[in-house]
């Protein structure tokens, strides 16, 4: 009682007898790469409230500000919606969209120093002794039995599998921007409309459901009417494994989907994106890695990689199985073949 008293005292304009009877509701609010941690609002403060005191920490304009994953029945809390009415657990954490009206310049700035690419490696040397120790193998059926896939659409007969990461490999999940269209890699639909010919299409982002689908609604591709999403992997279907150089690192290993779904996909026809080389350690023959878009301000109007993928997913479909290919030379497969 006497700390809610305190915090009415201190950061609240209105009475502090609604602040007795009001709990505080701490909310995480991710953006630009960061978590703002937000402990002086109560139930019965508005979306609004919200707004103003996450301009005071990051800058952004409430009429900028875009909150993803607040809703009241189904639809975009309003302003005037009290935070009591989004029924939120505490510390739960949304994203927030929006730019400040100075910040080209910290759009343009060069990613931060403990960022995933920057720190990734070149797999080769620890792929050998990591591919098929057991208690790898084990972490995987594990995740095979206990894992729960939210099936979107079902597996097509016949179709190969694309699996997807989504941050900094369908969109620059880092920049600010008002909406997720201006972050989205340039071609994405075109993309993802051509490869569904041939290919059941997976996300798998290291994140948890709750952002993958956010982000997914966001760049309209889970209601594109051109493809479907198969279905979509989140970090609890990771597996961490031990490498000798490299200490404990999380992966993302195909064996899960090709245990859950062993009659559709395997590894003869799977081909997966991430920008993160790493993530393919326990399947490096399945990995592609693909250039990492970032800054989408200054890049969107050059970036071709997905327009490129585009035709050398197309040029593979034609192959009974993939075993043969090595993807890291995928673009020298492509002029090769587009040359005869
Ligand atoms: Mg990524």
């Amino acid at each position: 009682m006497y700390m809610v008293f305190f915090l009415g005292i201190f950061f609240r304009r209105k009475t502090a007898l609604s602040y007795v009877s009001k709990m505080a509701l701490p909310i995480i609010v991710k953006w630009g790469g960061q978590e703002y941690s937000v402990t002086t609002l109560s139930e019965d403060d508005t979306v609004l409230d919200l707004k103003q005191f996450l301009k005071t920490l990051t800058g952004v304009l409430p009429e900028r500000q875009k909150l993803l994953g607040l809703k009241v029945k189904g639809k975009p809390a309003e302003n005037d919606v009290k935070l009591g009415a989004l029924k939120l657990k505490p510390n739960t954490k949304i994203m927030m969209m929006g730019t400040r009206e100075e910040s080209l310049e910290d759009v343009l700035g060069p990613p931060p120093d403990n960022d995933d690419v920057v720190n990734d490696f070149d797999i080769e040397d620890e792929v050998v002794e990591v591919e098929n120790r057991e208690e790898n193998l084990l972490k995987i059926s594990r995740r095979v039995k206990e894992y729960k896939v939210e099936i979107l659409n079902p597996p097509r007969e016949g179709k190969k599998l694309l699996v997807l990461d989504v941050d900094y490999t369908l969109f620059d999940h880092r920049s600010c921007a008002e909406t997720g269209v201006e972050l989205m890699r340039p071609y994405l639909h075109e993309f993802l409309t051509s490869a569904y010919e041939d290919y059941d299409i997976v996300i798998w982002s290291a994140t948890n459901m709750k952002w993958i689908e956010a982000k997914m609604k966001e760049l309209g591709v889970s209601t594109n009417a051109n493809y479907k999403i198969t279905f979509m992997l989140d970090s609890a279907a990771m597996i961490t494994v031990h490498t000798p150089r490299r200490g404990l690192i999380d992966v993302k290993p195909l064996g899960v989907i090709w245990g859950k779904f062993s009659e559709f996909y395997s590894k003869k026809n799977t081909i997966m994106f991430d920008d993160i080389g790493r993530n393919f350690l326990m399947n490096p023959q399945n990995g592609l890695k693909i250039r990492p878009f970032m800054k989408a301000h200054l890049n969107r109007d050059k970036d071709k990689e997905l327009l490129k993928l585009t035709q050398y997913l197309k040029e593979i479909a034609k192959l009974d199985d993939f075993l043969d290919l090595n993807h890291k030379y995928w673009e020298r497969y492509l002029s090769k073949k587009q040359g005869q």
